[in-house]
């Protein structure tokens, strides 16, 4: 996305191995500085992700034994990973950016191939 925002006409293109929609985690947590960050970079996107994130300054620390509640210090963003995946993938479909799943790059020469190729061999 930050490719495109400065490079409006580049053709952008994502390969990912996987295929869309999978995560092999559950959640994740964006610090604040992490989302100040992310504001800057992408508004649009920063705004999507507060939207779908549970906000809060608290801990919870838990041990078998006992849990610690600690109040205060910076915020975070606590979102699933799937929900992260599908702003992030809006975001750049809404802006060109071109997706390709089950796309495993193993050679450089791979990356010059077209669509069709990733069809075949994915
Ligand atoms: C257990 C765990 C918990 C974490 N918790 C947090 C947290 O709470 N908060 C936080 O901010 N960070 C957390 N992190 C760190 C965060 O997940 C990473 O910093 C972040 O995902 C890195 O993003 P990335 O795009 O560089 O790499 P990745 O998210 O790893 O993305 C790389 C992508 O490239 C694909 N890929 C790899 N090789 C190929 C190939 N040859 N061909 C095609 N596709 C390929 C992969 O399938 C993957 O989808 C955690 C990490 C772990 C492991």
């Amino acid at each position: 996305m930050l490719m495109k925002k400065h490079f409006a006409a580049a053709d952008v293109c994502v390969l990912e191995q996987n295929p869309r929609g999978i995560s092999y985690g559950f959640g994740i947590v964006l610090a604040e500085r992490g989302l100040r960050c992310f504001r800057k970079a992408h508004a649009a996107s920063y705004e999507a992700l507060i939207t779908a994130s549970f906000i809060s300054r608290n801990r919870v620390i838990s041990h078998p034994d006992e849990s610690l509640f600690i109040e205060g210090g910076g915020y975070g963003g606590a979102i699933s990973r799937l929900r992260l995946l599908e702003i992030l993938e809006g975001s750049c479909e809404r802006e060109g950016i071109r997706l390709e799943f089950n796309a495993r790059v193993d050679t450089l020469e791979a990356l010059t191939m077209p669509t069709w190729w990733w069809a075949r061999t994915g």
